[in-house]
């Protein structure tokens, strides 16, 4: 057994509290040291339940062993401090006083609690040990005191199991089988069948179990059994699980735990008492009502384990209605008090109230905006603090489907991935574009699974449900377009293995074919097997109310990234006041355009190469026509080519046989000019400005567009306002001759089109390359505005992949290399440290110089933080994130109000 020997004698002999530490605090009837804001020290289950005993609610005494305590046992290498055990014996002579037991008695037993609690709950971390105090003496006197032997030996294998299990280690399921013989000899199946005989040999069985697993007798020193779960408790803080927990949810900087013990109530003593939960309003939908559910004659574990169906609390009414009523007094004082919904747990002994907990109610997205908007109107909260407590992150869950809670308590997972676009889809596997696309025009539900996905795959990820892939990050090419268009994607699920070339994949040794259902959930990364049903989102009024607040407190700018003018009018809706970017190249893979571009690319010299381009500039126009009057009235930032032109082009052998019958070229023709384009490192090759310098008349096709397309509206009154945006700028030479470019073919074009009206369209570039952050002073000087594109920035800034990080990610976060995904939130103090300097450097040089942020961080709760802080004008993100960007950019701004005093 590798519990450590807890001897009073070696107790303490090396741990010492620092002379100023708090160790203890109290609470209860007679006396309350702790309150709610001393959550670091006392936990939040401490915190909570001294805050309650402090407004007079009814709470059983008890006191909390602090997180400081926790600190230095951890300190002495597991040992408690000296003279912590007499300190605990003090307080549990109060609570003696208080309940008018004895702990230890033989007559009438003081029975406590003990349980976890760190200032962050920590779901998990560490089970309850109840009834603790009993012993082979205590029994009877419990059996006597309360008139029930059944009650009392009851209570006492439920200890020794638990004490067993929790504080040393012995496993549950030994003492569950002693407990079925037992049922099997009576011929019972409920536990609650079991005679008072049968009990009687389950204690002296689970006695026997723990001596023969421990070593030891069942301690029958109550303080002895105290002290044992005490560093239990304390040692649980660094359990692996605990550990991983705090990695995984982000929790640092935190003491330890602290530890509650508390005097029992029972839940258990007949058909008048009982336990239950409850949110003080609805957790799901916000509703303004006591929400929960109770059993009768029961434990709080028997309603966690979900063994007995629990009632409605409505039924309370009839049951006792004293205590519903209670119940009800007591969610007005705790909002009125705590202002905002709590999660109470509470116990009915003989049909007397006990409260166990509260704490701030966990809730759904919805149900988060509903609360705020409400507590405004009921006058708890002002509209600032309602803006404050709604996570932005939250609102995304409003504007997507999303699988029912009970499917996915059900559901069959079978791989992991990224979480990498929010949203539900089912249907079955397609595992190319080309299979998605068919089978999805005829009708079919398909998810398309592939390793990774590339721009030729976008005609099938658009018409598929979903999209899964096997490797890539939250920027990778599916990760990036899935958001953008509000696809539901899971990127990176390294457990599916796809062979190549084969209609199917495999995963835990399961092979998946396209006949298999699947579901994947884009807002946890969960695959799972089958069809899962589905809720929609509605828009609730509550939404638009918090939408409305936030804009009068925000003052960073949220525009979108969007392509189509679908996408536009979608993020207009969603309340974006511009596009921070329109990737241009996604308008090329549509399915007729594609053809003529690869003319274009095939083409040898510039006079071919005009020609089909020309074909392409009436596709463009419309596309920017439609783009700009879906965004009347505000900007739209259309950024030239970006991609390298071998993406375009075909390299599979069949694909390009079918390319060079469609253009008339000879297939070696076809397959010369792909190996020509051919890079080893296209993300760092021939793309974005460099692509403008060496094929100026791609730029000068792509800005006639523009220009005409702005000309067309501003002629039908529709305000247009485009802004040309260079991508990969590196050095202000490169921007200085496209802009010149730009500026000359935007000249000629008005005159072409007479056209004598105001037409003043900015030029500027992404900042993308640490080098143009870096030279941003100068390259100020020629660009009317700069745009952060974080995706490349942090690519080329930590030399990683975009596309490939997944192969070394997950092991970099495991081990503590990285703490956060950088492509998901911005690294501050790297690429964030390039962010600022460019925008110091480059507003020294032009102080009229806008500033914005176009890359996926745009849309992240924590960047957008980080952006407002530096000043930047706007954000731009996926539509799908626009109200979490407008949320988010209000609490920055509120925030920022908070630690200036304001
Ligand atoms: C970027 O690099 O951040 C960006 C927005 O451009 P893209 O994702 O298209 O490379
Ligand atoms: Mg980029």
């Amino acid at each position: 057994m590798n519990v450590r020997s807890t001897d009073r004698s070696t107790a303490g002999s090396s741990a010492t509290l620092p002379a100023n530490a708090r160790i203890l605090s109290h609470f209860g009837a007679m006396r309350t040291d702790g309150e709610a804001s001393q959550r670091q020290l006392l936990g939040g289950k401490g915190a909570g339940l001294a805050e309650m005993a402090l407004i007079g609610l009814p709470v059983p005494p008890g006191f909390t062993i602090t997180t400081e305590v926790c600190a230095t046992f951890d300190a002495a290498g597991g040992r408690l401090p000296a003279g912590l055990m007499s300190r605990v014996r003090e307080h549990v002579t109060l609570l003696e006083q208080e309940t008018g037991k004895g702990f230890g008695s033989d007559v009438d037993p003081l029975l406590v609690s003990v349980r976890s609690g760190a200032a962050v709950s920590m779901p998990g971390m560490m089970d309850t040990v109840l009834n603790l105090g009993l012993t082979d003496a205590g029994v009877g006197g419990l059996a006597a005191a309360s008139g029930d032997e059944r009650f009392a030996l009851d209570a006492y294998r439920r200890l020794i199991a638990m004490f067993g299990d929790v504080v040393m280690g012995v496993p549950h399921a030994l003492f569950e089988q002693v407990f079925d013989r037992i049922k099997r000899t009576e011929g019972v199946t409920d536990d609650t069948e079991v005679s008072v005989a049968g009990l009687r040999r389950l204690v002296a069985g689970s006695l026997k179990v723990y001596r023969r697993r421990v070593g030891a007798a069942f301690p029958q020193d109550p303080y002895r059994q105290l002290q044992l779960a005490i560093e239990a408790v304390f040692r649980s803080w660094n359990a692996p699980k605990a550990v991983a927990y705090r990695r995984i949810a982000g929790i640092t900087g935190l003491a330890g735990t602290a530890v509650n013990v508390q005097a029992m109530v029972f839940g258990n003593r007949g058909s008048d008492s009982g336990t239950g939960v409850a949110f003080t309003r609805d957790p799901a939908t916000g509703e303004n009502r006591l929400y929960g559910e109770f059993l009768i004659n029961a434990q709080g574990e028997d309603v966690v384990a979900g063994i007995r169906t629990p009632r409605p609390i409505d039924e309370m009414r009839a049951w006792n209605p004293q205590v519903h009523q209670q119940l009800l007094q007591i969610k007005e004082r705790l909002e009125a008090h705590e202002r905002d919904a709590q999660d109470i747990e509470f116990t009915v002994e003989s049909g007397r109230l006990w409260m166990l907990q509260a704490r701030t109610a966990k809730r759904t997205g919805a149900a988060a905006v509903r609360i705020a908007v409400d507590m405004v109107k009921e006058k708890l909260i002002t509209r600032e603090q309602a803006v404050l407590r709604v996570p932005g992150e939250d609102l995304t869950q409003l504007l997507l489907p999303s699988f029912t809670p009970a499917a996915k308590r059900s559901a069959t997972v079978i791989a992991v991935g990224l979480p990498a676009s929010p949203g539900a889809a089912t249907g079955r596997p397609a595992f190319t574009a080309e299979e998605a696309a068919r089978r999805a025009d005829a009708g079919e539900d398909v998810i398309l699974v592939r390793k990774d996905t590339s721009p030729e795959d976008v005609e099938g990820m658009h018409r598929a449900v979903g999209i899964l892939t096997s490797t890539g990050g939250m920027t990778s090419h599916a990760a990036v377009v899935a958001r953008g268009w509000g696809t539901c994607c899971v990127a990176g699920a390294g457990a599916i293995s796809i062979e190549e070339g084969r209609r199917r994949c495999a995963v835990g040794g399961r092979v998946i074919g396209p006949q298999d259902v699947i579901s994947i959930d884009g807002s946890t990364g969960e695959v799972m097997l089958g069809e899962l049903p589905r809720q929609m989102p509605r828009m609730s009024a509550e939404f638009a109310t918090i939408m409305k607040w936030a804009d009068e407190f925000r003052r960073i700018g949220v525009r979108a990234n969007a392509d189509t003018p679908a996408d536009a009018r979608r993020a207009r809706e969603f309340g974006a006041r511009g596009i921070g970017l329109c990737r241009t190249e996604h308008m090329f893979f549509d399915e007729k355009r594609i053809a003529i571009v690869r003319e274009m690319i095939l083409a040898e010299d510039e006079a071919s190469r005009r020609r089909a381009l020309a074909k392409l500039l009436p596709m463009q126009r419309r596309d920017f026509i439609g783009i700009f009057t879906a965004m009347k009235g505000f900007p739209v930032t259309v950024r030239l080519l970006d991609p390298p032109l071998h993406e375009f082009l075909p390299h599979d052998a069949a694909m390009q046989r079918q390319l060079a019958e469609q253009t008339g070229r000879g297939v070696r023709e076809v397959r010369r000019r792909v190996h020509a384009l051919h890079e080893q490192n296209p993300m760092l090759g021939h793309r974005g400005c460099r692509l403008a310098i060496t094929y100026p008349e791609i730029l000068e096709m792509q800005v006639t567009a523009i220009v005409q397309a702005a000309i067309h509206c501003r002629r039908r009154r529709i305000d247009a306002r485009p802004e040309i945006m260079v991508p990969l700028v590196g050095t202000r030479r490169e921007l200085q001759l496209l802009r010149e470019r730009t500026l000359e073919v935007v000249d000629r074009v008005r005159r072409a089109s007479r056209y004598a009206g105001k037409l003043a369209i900015p030029v500027g570039t992404m900042i993308e390359v640490p080098r143009a952050a870096v030279a941003a002073g100068e390259i100020a000087e020629e660009a009317d505005f700069f745009s952060f594109g974080t995706n490349d920035l942090t690519q080329l800034t930590f030399g990683y992949s975009r596309d490939d990080v997944n192969g070394f990610l997950p092991a970099y976060l495991a081990q503590g290399v990285l703490d956060r995904d950088p492509f998901q939130s911005i690294d501050r103090d790297g690429v964030g440290a390039l962010v600022a300097m460019a925008c110091e450097r480059g507003r020294r040089a032009r102080p009229s110089l806008k500033l914005g942020i176009c890359g996926e961080h745009g849309g992240d709760p924590d960047s957008i933080r980080f952006f407002h802080e530096l000043g930047l004008d706007s954000v731009s993100c996926s539509p799908f994130r626009v109200p979490v960007a407008r949320l988010v950019g209000a609490q920055a701004e509120l925030e920022a109000r908070m630690r200036a005093g304001d």
